[in-house]
């Protein structure tokens, strides 16, 4: 079994992290928040003072942290994995950021004779604690095959997509559809409390039909409840559109519904509620149209 190390211990990593735990793998663990490290240490996993020590201390690294700045840091900065690294070794960075990004990780990891794989998360915290996210997953397919195993003791599905980046271009394709379907059936109830029916009653009669889906199905309640602890905040959802309309037009690829969805997104921010799970969306609705779901 290999030596597994974590990097990035958040909503996500936490739970991802336990369930490599659990599944009977040696872990050493590393965040740049001491509390967070505490929480796996007490668990049973060892804790590292740096990225630097994870690498020395592993066979294969995950990281799971917010986008590609702090993947480049963790990796590459002072302390970061690379200090560690030795001819053999993996990375596999699990964040979702972008695929340009990724290419170039593996490709100067790659010089070092360290494999890397892209391998974004679909899910969310649910997933990640029930150990059922889908996971996507870019490089060069033995690599893939190698961490197979290790990658579905936190997942339902692990799925190769192509060479370096593909993986983060699924997440991305993912992550669009995601923002459009939350805006829309934000629209609808919005609509339907407006024209005089009550949204609760719309989504029981049309959950079981085309337009039902798993967002539906997970977001509805937190949007009928109005809980709007993230789950996943709209800061990162921001920073996947963000990643999909740079990716898009440096391939000159117009993508007007993500755009669209990127400017509903961005009104939230500047209303203040950046933090709060996408499912906060609504609230935009709500505001031009002075009605509440
Ligand atoms: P988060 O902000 O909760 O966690 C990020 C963690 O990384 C934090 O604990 C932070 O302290 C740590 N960190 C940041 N920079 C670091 C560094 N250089 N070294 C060590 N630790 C560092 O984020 P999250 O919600 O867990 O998301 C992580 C990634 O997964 C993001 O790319 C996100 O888009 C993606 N994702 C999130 C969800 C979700 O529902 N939250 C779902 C799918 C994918």
């Amino acid at each position: 079994m290999y030596k597994v190390g974590f990097v990035g211990l958040g909503i996500m990593g936490l739970p991802m992290a336990k369930n490599i735990l659990k599944a009977g793998y040696e872990i050493t663990v590393y965040d740049n928040n001491d509390y967070k490290i505490k929480k796996m240490v007490d668990v049973g996993a060892k804790g590292a003072r740096s990225s630097m020590e994870v690498a020395k201390n592993s066979d294969v690294i995950i990281t799971m942290l917010p986008n590609s700045p702090h993947v480049e840091a963790a990796i590459f900065g002072e302390n970061g994995l690379a200090e560690g690294l030795s001819r053999g070794k993996a990375v596999i960075d699990m964040s979702s950021i972008s695929p340009v990004a990724s290419k170039e990780f593996y490709s100067k990891l790659k010089e070092k004779g360290v494999d890397f794989l892209d391998a974004p998360v679909s899910g969310g915290e649910p997933g990640a604690i029930e150990g059922t996210i889908a996971v996507m997953v870019g490089g060069d397919k033995p690599v893939f095959d190698k961490y197979y195993d290790l990658l579905m003791t936190m997942a339902a599905s692990v799925t190769y997509v192509g060479e370096a980046g593909s993986g983060n271009i699924a997440k991305l394709a993912n992550q669009m559809i995601v923002a459009a379907n939350i805006s829309a059936m934000s629209e609808a109830y919005v609509f339907a409390k407006k024209a005089g029916a009550d949204p609760k009653v719309v989504f029981e009669a049309i959950r079981g039909g085309l337009a039902g889906s798993r967002v539906m199905e997970q977001k509805s309640p937190k949007i009928f409840d109005k809980d709007y602890e993230p789950g996943f905040r709209i800061e990162l959802h921001i920073k996947d559109l963000q990643n999909a309309l740079d990716t898009a037009h440096n391939d000159n690829i117009s993508i007007p519904i993500a755009a669209s969805a990127m400017e509903i997104l961005q009104a939230c921010k500047v209303d203040g509620q950046e933090k709060k799970d996408h499912s906060a969306i609504v609230k935009f609705f709500e505001k031009i149209n002075n009605i509440e779901v």
